[in-house]
């Protein structure tokens, strides 16, 4: 079976057609390094392995993050409990 080049996540993804648009070269570099290069790219994609593993990702998590995946969700999931302490 062929590989998909491009991320399922993309139709819908921010970093893919939203949030960068005024930035060519910045989405292109994302594009080509992450969302256009299959499982490689999606492995490295910290948006997309957030998401793979809470079903969800917050729409301003960029996809070379400096945090890990596991770091970015504790990060998540405490933000998450003191939103429902506070509310
Ligand atoms: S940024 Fe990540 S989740 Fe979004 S389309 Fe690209 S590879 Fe997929």
């Amino acid at each position: 079976m062929k590989e998909q080049k491009t991320c399922e996540k993309s139709e819908k993804c921010p970093i893919y057609d939203g949030v960068l648009k005024s930035n060519y070269i910045l989405t292109s570099s994302y594009k080509s390094v992450y969302c256009n290069n299959g499982i490689d790219g999606k492995n490295k994609c910290k948006r997309y392995q957030v998401s793979k593993i809470l079903g969800s990702c917050p729409p301003n998590l960029l996809p070379n993050h400096i945090l890990s995946v596991d770091e970015i969700i504790s990060k998540i999931k405490s933000e998450k409990k003191v939103s429902l302490v506070t509310n």
